[in-house]
């Protein structure tokens, strides 16, 4: 069940290369996926995802922290990194679920993968109040009542839970990270894989801000971008070091190993999408909505003008 559940998920999330999507050729580019899969077409369908999170957001008291099964200890079994052309995806085992947090059900934990910019530039998928982190990571979880049948899950339109975790450069290195990060020379190239010793998820995770984040109702932010998808946003990010962001940045191509042009994959993320009026809501304890959390350029972008006035 679970390699069947494998297959059908690689299946979608990585279509044949007369169909493959791209993020840096014009032709196959994120604005062009509608061309090639109609349901990633913004105007046929208006739910698309990432969003910019900012303060146009509803608070909502009953929001609280996700129960995240089985993330606090290593699972048995193997798990698997894989490079698959588009991301570094993490498959883990059937033993973690998600449920609580204001979700319609419980979910099945099937993977894990990340999105970047490039050595120069960042990457997240979400932004806040117009920021752009490093990068992020997708944990993807499936409504348990179809596992593994992840196409009767896109069927839903809260058929799959995302929990994104923004990630940020500080000075000291993660060594949670390293235990994946190590990995990545392994799969640089695409299609290669590595086995995995299980280790606690919720190393991965702010495990101590977990109760702050944003909800909002989306869709897969590649293709078939399918308006499946119940997200939870964490607030406050985790923290590895620039020579971790590098090794991912640097490290992985979405060309094969021995083609002529290898190509490092960069800017692997979905540009923002309009909300349409859509609820965004705040967690109990999420902070955005406070003028204190307001990033430091709204300030200095609020000087401008008045430096405009004093030279005319
Ligand atoms: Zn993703």
């Amino acid at each position: 069940m679970k390699i069947l559940g494998t297959v059908i998920l690689f299946t979608v999330f990585t279509s044949n290369s007369a169909l493959d999507f791209c993020y840096d050729e014009e032709y196959c580019n994120p604005y062009a996926w509608g061309d090639m899969f109609p349901s990633c077409h913004p105007i046929i369908d208006e739910h698309h995802s990432p969003i910019n999170l900012d303060q146009h957001m509803t608070r909502n008291h009953t929001l609280e922290a996700l129960n995240l099964v089985g993330f606090d200890t290593a699972q048995s079994g193997e798990w698997t990194l894989k490079n698959n052309g588009h991301s570094v995806v993490l498959e883990v085992g059937e033993g973690m679920k998600v449920d609580g947090g204001g979700l319609p059900a419980e979910y099945t934990t099937l993977q894990l993968h990340f999105h970047w910019g490039s050595n120069f530039t960042n990457g997240s998928e979400h932004t806040i109040n117009g920021r752009r982190y490093p990068m992020e990571m997708h944990i993807v979880n499936m409504k348990s009542t179809y596992y593994p049948n992840l196409t009767a899950a896109l069927d839903d339109p809260t058929g799959i839970a995302v929990l994104g975790v923004f990630i940020d450069v500080a000075n000291v290195s993660n060594d949670s990270f390293d235990h994946l990060f190590s990995l990545v020379p392994a799969v640089a190239f695409k299609g290669r894989t590595v086995p995995v010793t299980p280790f606690p998820l919720n190393n991965l995770l702010p495990v101590n801000n977990l109760s702050q984040y944003y909800r909002y109702h989306g869709s897969l932010t590649t293709p078939p971008c399918s308006k499946a998808v119940v997200w939870t946003v964490y607030e406050v990010p985790v923290y590895i070091s620039e020579e971790q962001l590098g090794e991912v940045t640097s490290g992985v191509f979405h060309s094969e190993e021995g083609d002529d042009r290898v190509a490092p994959l960069h800017n692997n993320f979905r540009h923002i999408h309009d909300t349409f009026g859509r609820q965004v809501y705040a967690s109990k304890d999420a902070t955005l909505l406070s003028a204190a959390a307001l990033p430091v350029c709204n300030l200095l972008l609020c000087l401008i003008p008045l430096l405009g006035m004093g030279m005319s």
